[in-house]
C-alpha cells in the first residue's frame, strides 16, 4: 500500500508522515517545520525567574533605602532594566509581552529607588 500525496500525487511508502517530494503532510492536520517555529514551548520556570530577577534588582534600591537607609543602593537598581529589555526585543510575542510588563515593574522600581536617594 502507498500513500498518494494530495498535492503533487507522488506515492509515497506507507510510513511516510510527509511527501518525500514535495514535504506535503500526508497525514491531516500535521504540519512540519511550523511547529517548531511559531509555537515555542515557553520555559514556565524561566519566565518566572526573570520576574523574581527583575523585581529584585529594580526594587532592591527602594526595599533597601527603606529600611536601612543606605539609599545609595539606588543607583544599581538600573540592572533592573536588563532582563526586560532583552524580553522585549524576542520574536515570540509572548516573551515580549512579559518584557513589557517587566519593564512597567522595573520602571516604578527604579523609580522609587531614585525617588528615596534623592529625598
Ligand atoms: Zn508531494
Amino acid at each position: 500500500m502507498t500513500r498518494i500525496c494530495s498535492n503533487c500525487e507522488f506515492e509515497n511508502q506507507d510510513d511516510y508522515d510527509f511527501c518525500a517530494k514535495c514535504g506535503n503532510p500526508l497525514v491531516g492536520g500535521v504540519r512540519p517545520n511550523n511547529l517548531m517555529l511559531y509555537q515555542p514551548r515557553l520555559n514556565k520556570k524561566a519566565i518566572i525567574l526573570s520576574y523574581i530577577v527583575t523585581i529584585f534588582l529594580s526594587w532592591s534600591g527602594f526595599v533597601v533605602a527603606l529600611f536601612t537607609k543606605h539609599s545609595s543602593v539606588g543607583i544599581f537598581t538600573f540592572f533592573g532594566f536588563f532582563l526586560p529589555f532583552y524580553l522585549v526585543q524576542s520574536p515570540v510575542r509572548e516573551l515580549k509581552k512579559h518584557g513589557y510588563i517587566q519593564l512597567i515593574i522595573s520602571v516604578i522600581g527604579v523609580g522609587l529607588s531614585f525617588y528615596m536617594m534623592l529625598h
